[in-house]
């Protein structure tokens, strides 16, 4: 068995805990790495797992990445493509549907875009969510060229 991240074998003992806390089989190094990044950001698991199946699907995903104002979930860079985890549609204020749609705008303004992807598509769906990323992506890198 080896670490999702760095590829360093790891044991029997390690992959568990690392499959009980986060759900990707990590090396200790980065299971603790991905366990500060959620403490820090209060990032959702499911973006942990999209990030990780990302990255096996050659996408070069980055996580939590800073954007000069806010941290995104998941950034694809070379095609300026940020994903948001959407936690719980349900637990959503007002406040927070309007700010999100602004964040939106500002990025898009500065070349960005940005995609909503609720969580429940992760968790039941997470090689279709992945397709549908990589065919957002090589859109975005169509659209990219052709200006
Ligand atoms: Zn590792």
């Amino acid at each position: 068995m080896t670490c999702k991240d760095c590829e360093k074998s790891i044991g029997h003992q390690q992959y568990r805990e690392s499959m009980d806390s986060l759900g990707v089989q990590l090396c200790e190094r980065h299971t603790r790495l991905i366990k500060k990044v959620i403490l820090d950001n209060n990032t959702p698991l499911e973006a942990i797992h999209l990030f990780y199946a990302l990255k096996e699907a050659g996408a070069y995903p980055m996580l939590e990445w800073w954007d000069g104002k806010k941290s995104v979930d998941i950034a694809i860079s070379r095609v300026k493509l940020n994903i948001e985890i959407d936690k719980d549609y349900n637990m959503i204020t007002h406040e927070q549907a309007i700010s999100d749609l602004e964040d939106a705008m500002h990025s898009f303004k500065n070349g960005f875009t940005t995609v909503r992807i609720p969580h429940l598509a992760i968790k039941y769906y997470l090689e279709e969510t992945v397709q549908n990323i990589l065919g957002i992506i090589s859109g975005l890198k169509a659209n990219i060229k052709a200006i």
